[in-house]
């Protein structure tokens, strides 16, 4: 391919809006443009790397047995309400009604769509496994579209769903799809690894997300040091310390004027912040829950999500809260409070959850329930009531991780906290959707019951910007082969005959190899010309002028350790096949 004959809007300078690298290379180098906020265009560049990444998924995947299959974008409401995804997907689905005023989506997912495909063509065992996938443009109107291709509103996603008659079958499935995965982002050349995963509010079994490892990205890891324990810090737990006792010295209250938080209450108590137990009111629904936790820790969305059931969780409102308790924000504490709503407010419902943090504190201090004082001495043993089943009070796990938590896993290692970005996500669904909508088949004995399913995605555009988050440097990208959108980039800085056919040599010697060239033939400054090359980020660059002709050879260079040298003219096959060789 010739430049000059292309597209290859490359920039000096990156968009304003582009914060992270893959995001800024990506416009740079000409593969992608913005036309609105989360929606992108691919250029040929661009285009051509994307369905590089989708070729290694689908060879993978076919490799596994698996088939590919393309489901609409639109799908019917009434699908989705018999999965009851209707009413409880957020304001990411995007909603679209026709001219008969019929109801539609935008598929952001297709469980739907694929139960709606099997349920009405496999009913016995027989058929069974299967495993259907397709590539396919997605839309989720996300709230914070950004980073590019990493969280857009559009995005390419590989989905794929598997059906089976037994528990047993989707194990097998799972681990193969997961040993798939493995396969696959590593000929993506990325760096990837498997961390359990939430299985929350879809239930289901077990699940593990693909993450690469990244300082930006949006995911936050906790890994052990010593052993292989990795969870996502929604799902990640660590090892409580089991205190002997709490301390025995008496509550007091000390005044603490304008002090409302966990930093200025404890530097003025002199004690560390995990030395305070932190108290916050949230709204579930119509009811309150009240977290206690200790100072150090923040809570967990999802678990909390997981903990309790509501369909919509937000932090309560100072006002809320003070109509709630009478105590103004800042000086909540658990002793007493149970009480104290129950005198204000008698018909409140409301749950005080105690974290398991709370437990390690040996000598406490909290909020005192009145404006400028805090509690010091309190043990958490001898002055909460800690019960299981006490109607307004439950011990729970809703705090995330901190780094320095011991491993849940090993007796030894201690919890690392690492950022990644998600780039796939496999799921053990059960029978979550094929219940709901029928997908029954019959088993060997004759006997009707819906099939168990598993879920498998990819994100394909994410994963190509991923690729980038870890092969860069300050000139731009550096593509590993396997995603290369050509694998030599060719630079003339002369025109003549002997020159086209050098470059004909090249091009056709790289296409025995199933390599494609891209020939930088205009007519620009070569510092111009060698820029762009950095920029755009091939394997290998190829120079050709009269200068090194004269001398019977030709320069090259490795995009990614930057190693020059000379091929001569009487080898030059032989040294470009070792040279691509390396590459690979
Ligand atoms: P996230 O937590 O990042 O929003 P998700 O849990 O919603 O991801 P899934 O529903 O599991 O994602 O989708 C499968 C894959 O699709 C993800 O692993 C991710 O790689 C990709 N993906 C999801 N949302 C986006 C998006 N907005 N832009 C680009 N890729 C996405
Ligand atoms: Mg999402």
């Amino acid at each position: 391919m010739k430049i000059s004959k292309g597209l290859f809007p490359t920039l000096r300078d990156a968009p304003s809006d582009a914060e992270v690298i893959s995001h800024k290379l990506l416009v740079r180098a000409g593969m992608i443009r913005k036309v609105t906020s989360g929606i992108y265009e691919f250029l040929p560049l661009g285009y051509k790397a994307l369905r590089k990444v989708e070729e290694i998924i689908r060879d993978e995947l076919t490799k596994a047995g698996c088939q590919e299959v393309n489901l609409p974008h639109m799908v019917p409401s009434e699908l989705w309400q018999q999965s009851g995804r209707w009413e409880k997907y957020g304001k990411e689905l995007l909603r679209i009604k026709d001219r008969g005023d019929r109801e539609y989506c935008f598929g952001p997912t297709h469980e739907e769509v694929i139960c709606d495909l099997v349920s009405h063509t496999v009913s016995s065992y027989k058929a069974l496994p299967l495993n259907l996938f397709q590539i396919q443009t997605k839309f989720r109107d996300e709230i914070r579209p950004r980073f590019g291709l990493m969280r857009g509103r559009e995005f390419l996603m590989k989905d794929g769903y598997s059906f089976h008659g037994t528990e047993e079958d989707l194990d097998r499935e799972y681990d193969l799809m997961f040993q798939t995965y493995h396969n696959i982002f590593k000929r993506c050349g990325l760096e990837a690894r498997a961390v359990d995963a939430d299985t929350g509010s879809i239930g289901g079994s077990s699940s593990h997300e693909f993450m690469v490892l990244a300082e930006t990205g949006e995911d936050q890891i906790a890994v052990c040091e010593s052993c292989e324990y990795a969870a996502n810090t929604e799902k990640a737990t660590y090892r409580h310390k089991i205190l002997e006792k709490h301390t025995a010295e008496s509550m007091a209250d000390i005044e603490t004027p304008g002090m409302k938080d966990i930093e200025s209450v404890s530097k003025f108590l002199k004690i560390k912040p995990q030395q305070m137990i932190k108290t916050l009111i949230y709204k579930a629904d119509d009811s309150f829950v009240i977290v206690c936790l200790s100072g150090n820790r923040s809570v967990s969305d999802i678990k909390l999500g997981n903990a309790v059931p509501a369909n919509e969780i937000r932090m309560a409102t100072d006002e809320e809260v003070f109509d709630l308790t009478g105590v103004p924000v800042g000086y909540l504490g658990p002793v007493g409070l149970t009480e104290i709503i129950q005198s204000k407010n008698p018909k409140a419902k409301f749950k005080i959850l105690y974290d398991q943090s709370i437990l390690e504190i040996e000598d406490a201090a909290t909020g005192a329930n009145k404006k400028d004082y805090h509690k010091v001495h309190v043990s958490v043993s001898r002055d909460l009531s800690l019960r299981e089943d006490h109607e307004h009070q439950a011990l729970v796990n809703v705090a995330e991780v901190v780094a320095g938590d011991a491993c849940p896993k090993c007796d030894s290692g201690s919890i690392k906290l690492i950022r990644g970005i998600e780039v796939g996500h496999i799921f053990k669904l059960g029978t979550r959707y094929s219940k709901p909508m029928k997908v029954n088949f019959l088993n060997k004995d004759g006997k009707d019951g819906p099939m168990i399913m598993g879920t498998y995605g990819i994100g394909v555009g994410r994963t190509l910007a991923s690729s980038i988050e870890q092969n860069h440097d300050d000139k731009g990208i550096i593509w590993p082969l396997g995603l290369a959108p050509y694998a030599v980039h060719v630079i003339t800085l002369d025109q003549n005959e002997q020159i086209d056919k050098l470059v004909q040599d090249i091009e056709n010697h790289c296409s025995s190899q199933n390599l494609e060239i891209l020939w930088d033939d205009r007519d620009d400054r070569a510092g111009v010309k060698f820029n762009d090359a950095d920029l755009m980020g091939m394997p290998l660059q190829v120079v050709i002028g009269k200068r090194g002709l004269d001398k019977g050879e030709i320069e090259y260079k490795v995009r990614a350790t930057g190693e020059k040298g000379n091929l001569r003219l009487e080898t030059l096959v032989e040294g470009l096949s070792e040279i691509i060789s390396q590459l690979k």
